[in-house]
């Protein structure tokens, strides 16, 4: 029998994957899903590469996703003078956004001195220097004390572990990258260093004002996004969530990413809402053509744990290896699926008060489908919630999901387990998408066999299913 992956592959597109070419090897290598990191790249490499995906996608029939991934307040140094500056501990740095680099004085692409407080820990060199904050000295610099020996090069990441940005976190380069993302097809945009939900409902807000249908992904890269009781407030009121371990790392201190990564992801199971698991998932591939046991290991993790998606950024942005690095992960994915089922869940699902019917029917698809011996559950759905849903169940076969929408169909490219069809509405749409796969051989199985169709008693209406139909293809 023909295996799909449940977990899907989420992948960047920089410099190493910009070509028509690269893209399409990319979805022969099992990729879902398509990053782009606003960080970098310009509107007409996008322009671009937004082109050779839906081409590709659509020639050969299996929609992907694309997630538009905005910077948010990342902080960065300027450009330092022989890109290198060594600190001492107790040295007194001048961090200023209006400033060229001079000795201890250094550039700034963000301006810390509206956000951070006297004492608060400002972390460079993406953690290596340790500093803390000991005066705002004018409107556009503050001063830190070093804590310990090192050096700085350009433009490295800087992390600010204490400072609460009050809401505030949408920069004017994200908004304008909001209104170009809004006249693409994108099917998702994800905000960085999210703090709160009340920055998710801003960034809805604005994907509402700006005609954008795009589904929001909260990145968790920040001390304040895993407070409890904002965490689970985060997960509702997205629509998936990214552990982005690479800041989340120097934010809360490298042996607590982990942990936080298996909350994450269980929070998500409850609420059915998209999980991905991003950075150096196989970094010792960007220049090596095979990852490590512990890289191998790391992805065995997220899909035993029950990820929907994993990601590859410098990997496949980057790399040297973009292909390769992209079919270890898929038979990587493959292998432990096959061999150890996702770990039970120990909190039940969250039912959805507005929605119990629709939580039962796919609970009991699920299990109707196992008991039986079905091939794979047929949703119909309009939203993909339904889909979705089923998906939450993490069931260990796959869901075809049919609408007529193919923005949903592409959101759903990266739900656990899911491989999306368009077909025009239609009483029996399941069903006859049920005899067609069986004609193409796309099961790769013998028949008769059997499969579980979900469906509304109203084709195409949002909400409305009610119905579990059993049916076998002869
Ligand atoms: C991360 O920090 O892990 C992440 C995914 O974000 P970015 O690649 O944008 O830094």
């Amino acid at each position: 029998m023909h295996i799909l992956k449940r977990t899907k592959i989420l992948a960047g597109v920089g410099p190493a994957t910009n070509s028509h070419e690269k893209i399409e090897q990319m979805f022969d290598a099992g990729v879902n899903g398509y990053r782009m990191n606003f960080s970098h790249g310009t509107y007409e490499e996008r322009d671009r590469q937004i082109e050779w995906i839906r081409e590709v996608s659509k020639r050969k029939g299996r929609p992907v996703a694309i997630v538009e991934d905005l910077q948010g307040p990342k902080v960065r140094l300027g450009v330092l003078n022989d890109n290198h500056q060594e600190v001492k501990k107790g040295d007194i740095l001048t961090l200023d956004s209006a400033a060229e680099h001079n000795g201890l004085t250094l550039p700034m692409q963000y301006n810390l001195a509206e956000k951070v407080k006297v004492s608060e820990r400002i972390y460079l060199f993406d953690g290596k220097i340790r500093t803390h904050v000991t005066e705002i000295v004018s409107a556009t610099a503050v001063n830190v004390e070093v804590e310990n020996d090192g050096f700085l090069m350009s433009k490295k990441g800087v992390n600010l572990p204490d400072t609460d940005f009050g809401g505030d976190i949408i920069t004017p380069k994200d908004i304008k990258d909001i209104e170009y993302g809004a006249t693409k097809d994108i099917d998702y945009v994800a905000l960085s260093f999210i703090q709160s939900a009340e920055d998710i409902q801003n960034l809805r807000q604005l994907l509402v004002s700006n005609g954008s249908a795009a589904h929001v992904i909260a990145k968790i890269e920040t001390r304040a996004a895993i407070q409890d009781g904002v965490l689970e407030e985060v997960v509702k009121v997205s629509d998936g969530v990214m552990v982005a371990r690479g800041d989340l790392a120097p934010e809360v201190g490298l042996e607590m990413v982990p942990v936080i990564q298996q909350k994450i992801v269980a929070l998500c199971r409850k609420h059915g809402k998209l999980s991905i698991i991003a950075t150096q998932m196989m970094s010792s591939m960007v220049d090596n053509p095979e990852p490590t046991r512990a890289e191998v290991s790391d992805v065995a993790t997220a899909v035993i744990q029950g990820a929907d998606a994993v990601m590859l950024s410098d990997e496949t942005a980057n790399g040297m290896y973009p292909i390769e690095t992209i079919d270890a992960m898929r038979k990587t994915i493959l292998y432990t699926q096959e061999n150890t089922g996702v770990a039970r869940l120990d909190d039940a699902l969250f039912v959805d008060k507005k929605m119990p019917i629709r939580h039962a029917i796919s609970h009991a698809a699920v299990s109707l489908a196992s008991e039986i011996n079905a091939v794979a559950i047929i949703a119909e759905t309009k939203s993909g919630a339904t889909a979705a849903n089923i998906g939450a169940w993490r069931p260990n076969l796959p869901i075809i999901s049919v609408t007529s929408e193919p923005r949903s169909a592409q959101q759903l490219a990266l739900s656990f387990a899911n491989r999306s069809f368009i077909r025009p509405d239609n009483t029996e749409v399941g069903y006859e998408l049920a005899k067609e796969l069986a004609e193409r051989n796309f099961f790769e199985l013998d028949k008769p066999f059997n499969v579980v169709i979900v469906s509304g008693l109203q084709p195409g209406k949002v909400g409305g299913t009610d119905t579990i139909k059993v049916r076998t293809i002869e």
